[in-house]
């Protein structure tokens, strides 16, 4: 198929913010669809060439990209950077320059949807001497036969800055109609492979039965089971009749895959974060089994005795340089809580299985290697619980989870299988869409956020500013992370790409038309940054308006 159908698919998906329309037409493309390109044009329409949680990505810098469009259209640089400035956007000016190119010496070839996938990928493998002489020559390669349209989405896709607003729910029900698929195999078969490229084309090939079986595969990371909110300990203690409650540990989440010799490390986020740890990768080796398994636990980080912030553990388990000195000055450990495949998947066992085999088969001797704590409760021994949660706080960690011991491991699904329960106020994560340089002395850092949460169609919908809680050093790395993501700058106020995540307390939801939620948040409070999560894990107008 010809990528210039895949391009027209994405002037409409452009063309439109309600979700339901997005699905129509998406549904109706995958339908005319081979299973390859069907595969690929998921991933495409998601914005990129790779599957989330691949460790791969296009790396083209703009300069390389301005260079090839100079190239290209026997342009100067200048002339191109001028025009990314003008539409704040590097797809928008390349459409721009190839329509004011007039002359035809391009179309030398069609692009098929299968090249351009292809050629994107190549790019990521290419590293060593001439490696930039060689990407060139690929971008060229793509770029000299491309339409206006064609290369205003191949230079996005090469940026991985595709801004279609399309999330993971509109592409699983679009995949849902376009084969007659019940919602709830295709949201199984997603949650369990994380790979909506692998779930299409299985779909396509195999239908619902083939999807069916699709099962954990050790070395592909799975959407992990996230907990709901307690109202209090004996009210969920109650609703269980019995349950297992552990420390919440204040770290971050941490998957941990032995697949064969491989062992990786994936975030909550499924980040493969592998390369980072290699620390832990040697305890891991010693302290666990030669079988191939995925364990779950919290990887916390202390200092004397103190828990280092979960900022400090994300910077360093994100970082690509300077390994060696992180591991000394961010000394990692394990708290393991859950093992959801030993030999075989075991997810669907009870969790008081689960987790007695993953007592069974952890040798604890490393210090760096512990099983979370835990203790065993009913209403008659509650008082364990209220301990354990003191202990806890006490600790600098959380709170506690509470958890139904007969339940099974339900990838991706926020239930009440799983609770947590915690000290502090529940708080709000939401996007930041654009900013504010402050004034005088502070007119180098941005000072006010402008935060939004999603409504059911996916559109990202304002709730607030806020720009207290961050310290400075947090301050001057978040204005750096807003440079990195800007859209567009007006006067002192700037317009970013969605891709920052803040957790932010607040004293009360009031009513409010100033913003598109029509609702704004009392004295609100940057809490943290979350690296660990993503625009899906943005909340929603529906939460927020419960919670009002
Ligand atoms: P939060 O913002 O409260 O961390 P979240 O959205 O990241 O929530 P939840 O599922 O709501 O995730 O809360 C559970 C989180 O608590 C897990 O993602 C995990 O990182 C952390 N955690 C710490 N200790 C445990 C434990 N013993 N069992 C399960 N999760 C734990």
């Amino acid at each position: 198929m010809n990528f210039k159908e895949m391009v027209k698919v994405f002037e409409e998906l452009n063309g439109t913010t309600k979700r339901l329309e997005k699905t129509k037409i998406l549904s109706d493309f995958f339908s005319k669809l081979d299973s390859k390109t069907l595969s690929q044009a998921i991933l495409m329409a998601l914005g990129s060439v790779f599957p989330p949680y691949s460790e791969e990505e296009t790396g083209i810098a703009d300069k390389l990209l301005i260079s090839a469009v100079s190239k290209v259209l026997g342009i100067s640089k200048n002339l191109v950077q001028d025009e990314i400035r003008e539409t704040g956007d590097i797809g928008l000016a390349c459409e721009k320059l190839y329509k004011n190119k007039t002359q035809q010496t391009f179309f030398s070839k069609v692009l098929t949807i299968n090249f351009v996938f292809e050629s994107i990928r190549k790019l990521s493998t290419i590293s060593g001497s001439n490696s930039q002489s060689k990407k060139i020559s690929i971008i060229l390669e793509l770029l000299s036969s491309a339409s206006p349209a064609e290369a205003k989405y191949i230079s996005k896709l090469l940026q991985e800055h595709l801004r279609l607003g399309i999330a993971d729910g509109t592409v699983r029900d679009a995949i849902s109609q376009a084969f007659t698929i019940n919602k709830d195999v295709i949201d199984r078969a997603y949650m369990l492979s994380n790979d909506l490229s692998l779930v299409g084309q299985v779909s396509k090939e195999k239908g619902e039965a083939g999807l069916l079986e699709l099962n954990l595969v050790p070395g592909r990371p799975v959407k992990p089971m996230l907990a709901k909110l307690a109202e209090g300990i004996e009210s969920s203690v109650g609703e269980m009749g019995e349950a297992i409650c552990e420390i919440k540990y204040d770290g971050i989440r941490i998957q941990i895959h032995k697949h064969g010799d491989e062992i990786s490390f994936f975030t909550r986020r499924l980040e493969n974060v592998t390369n980072a740890v290699p620390e832990m990768i040697e305890v891991v080796k010693n302290g666990f089994p030669d079988e191939d398994f995925i364990i779950e636990g919290e990887m916390i980080a202390t200092r004397e005795g103190k828990p280092i912030s979960f900022q400090n553990i994300l910077q360093r388990v994100r970082r690509k340089y300077d390994i060696d000195k992180a591991i000394e000055s961010v000394p990692l450990s394990l708290y393991l809580f859950d093992l959801l495949y030993y030999k075989i998947p075991i997810l669907y066992e009870p969790l008081s299985f689960r987790r007695k085999k993953l007592e069974e088969i952890i040798n604890l001797e490393n210090e760096k290697i512990n099983l979370s704590d835990k203790v065993d409760v009913t209403l008659e021994n509650i008082y364990l619980a209220k301990d354990l949660f003191n202990k806890s706080i006490a600790n600098n960690h959380e709170g506690i989870m509470i958890k139904d011991p007969k339940e099974p491991y339900i990838p991706g699904l926020r239930g009440k299988k799983m609770q947590k329960f915690k000290a502090e106020p529940e708080t709000l994560d939401v996007v930041v869409v654009g900013g504010t340089y402050g004034l005088g002395k502070r007119s180098n850092f941005i000072g006010s956020y402008l935060l939004a949460i999603k409504d059911e169609d996916d559109n990202l919908k304002t709730i607030a500013h806020a720009g207290t809680g961050l310290s400075e050093d947090q301050l001057e790395q978040l204005t750096q992370l807003m440079e990195k993501y800007k859209i567009k700058d007006v006067g002192t106020k700037i317009y970013v790409e969605p891709k920052i995540i803040l957790e932010i307390a607040y004293s009360e939801i009031v009513k409010s038309p100033e913003y598109e939620t029509g609702y704004s948040l009392r004295f609100p409070v940057i809490k943290r940054i979350r690296e660990d999560k993503g625009i899906a894990d943005i909340d929603t107008v529906e939460r927020l308006v419960s919670m009002f």
